[in-house]
């Protein structure tokens, strides 16, 4: 991560703290310095300290996002390590997770080595890579996922892919077992979704366009579970959407299997109507596609509950030339970094769908929890990662004042209200009032 020297003492006074790993949720004042978590508590005072005013402002766990495509190497044009973390700083967010479909795709170790080392020269957030499941995102044989976990690899995708061969996932979960890393993997019956463009229902015949079932999904959601069952190897669903999907996780539930979930902002958010009230807007294409009302009704319920962990955005930024294109042909994918907290606190915070420390939960500790990462909580002595909020704070949304190379939002215009206002990570103030500085 690019640092510029070491950071002088920030104590951010005055806020609501929510740090739902420790159980915390009340106005005090927290002390950084040297990197970490120097101490939570009431009137601190500290020589030399510079001071962040925060009465009336949330103060967080910085949030982690667990599923962003970063496009280096291979799609620089897209984004690159720079310009996506960047965003992610923007966003409120002080770790991403990098998939591993980069052009070359992510499947040996040297190419670990090469995310870590551009990272350590050009992110502003931590960057912590994901290996593939097989090499070359084939389907076919094993990469070398050991080595990959040596590495510095926090878990395995082949995402963007779903791994259709079940002998193959059942390999990949007894050997992600023996070191403890969740299979992250993008359930699709790869058949039942050929050529489909959005989810399969009301509004797909009234737009005649193809749609992809739900149920395409849902058997491999079943089918991994059955396999978690069998192997004792973790299994986490990436972006689940659908009803079926979460029945299913509530079994694994029931049952104690080693199964995670996590939703994004879009698919909690919004449904297939919008690509009917959009007029087709391609920006509203994305898989899983965007889902009928009663299933974003049933993900909240499981965000809620529990049941769905974490929340991820699967940041998928594109150029302009793959998105102005008729329907049919754009590619999938909505930049989420930079809008995700507002929606999300727009839509499920401020209409009391879910509780603000549940949704910092999901934010924080959750994404922590699947990954084992020693993050997402404000505990004295850990990495000082904090991410203050202006809950009451309205903007609109303007793709062009991204950070993002990815514009792809279906949210432009959009007035949404609860922002983040400051990120720190590592101590290093990176991004205050919505500008990143470094
Ligand atoms: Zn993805």
């Amino acid at each position: 991560m690019k640092l510029r020297g070491e950071p002088e003492p920030l104590l951010i006074r005055g806020g609501r703290v929510i740090d739902p790993a420790q159980g915390i949720d009340a106005e005090m004042d927290v002390l950084l310095g040297d990197g970490v978590v120097r101490q939570l508590g009431h009137d601190l005072e500290a020589d030399g300290a510079r001071v962040f005013e925060a009465r009336g402002l949330w103060v967080v766990p910085g949030l982690i996002d667990m599923h962003v495509h970063l496009r280096e190497p291979g799609e620089e044009w897209k984004e690159d390590i720079a310009s996506g973390t960047r965003a992610a700083a923007a966003g409120g967010f002080t770790t991403v997770v990098a998939m591993a479909n980069t052009r070359p795709p992510v499947d040996d170790a040297s190419m670990v080595n090469s995310i870590l080392a551009r990272a350590a020269e050009k992110a502003v957030v931590h960057v912590l890579p994901v290996g593939a499941v097989t090499r070359g995102l084939e389907g076919k044989e094993l990469a070398e996922m050991g080595d990959m976990a040596e590495a510095g690899a926090v878990a395995f995708s082949d995402d963007g892919h779903p791994i259709a061969d079940a002998e193959v996932m059942r390999c990949a979960l007894e050997y992600g077992h023996t070191f403890a890393k969740p299979i992250i993997d993008h359930c699709q019956e790869p058949s039942l979704t050929r050529d489909a463009v959005m989810h399969l229902g009301y509004w797909s015949t009234v737009l005649g366009l193809r749609g992809m079932p739900a149920v395409a999904e849902e058997i491999m959601v079943a089918r991994d579970i059955m396999l978690a069952r069998l192997t004792g190897g973790k299994v986490h669903i990436a972006h689940a959407s659908t009803r079926g999907t979460v029945d299913l996780l509530r079994v694994a539930r029931t049952e104690g299997l080693p199964v995670t979930a996590e939703a994004t902002p879009t698919h909690l958010c919004l449904t297939d109507r919008l690509v009917h009230d959009t007029a087709y807007d391609t920006s509203t294409k994305v898989n899983p596609p965007l889902r009928a009302a009663e299933d974003v009704e049933a993900l909240r319920r499981a965000l809620a509950e529990g049941v769905i962990e974490a929340i991820a955005t699967d940041h998928a930024p594109h150029h302009r030339d793959d998105k102005e294109v008729e329907y049919n042909y754009a590619a999938f994918g909505i930049s989420g970094l930079e809008t995700a907290l507002p929606l999300l606190l727009t839509e499920l915070v401020h209409t009391g769908i879910i509780p603000a420390a549940t949704l910092v939960e999901r934010l924080t500790a959750g994404p922590a929890r699947i990954l084992g990462l020693e993050a997402g909580s404000l505990r004295v002595g850990g990495c000082a990662d904090v991410t203050v909020i202006d809950p009451g704070l309205e903007k609109s949304v303007d793709p062009d004042r991204f950070y993002s190379k990815g514009k792809n939002t279906p949210l432009a215009g959009r007035k949404l209200r609860g922002w983040p206002v400051l990120t720190v990570v590592a101590g290093q103030v990176v991004m205050r009032e919505g500008g990143v500085l470094a």
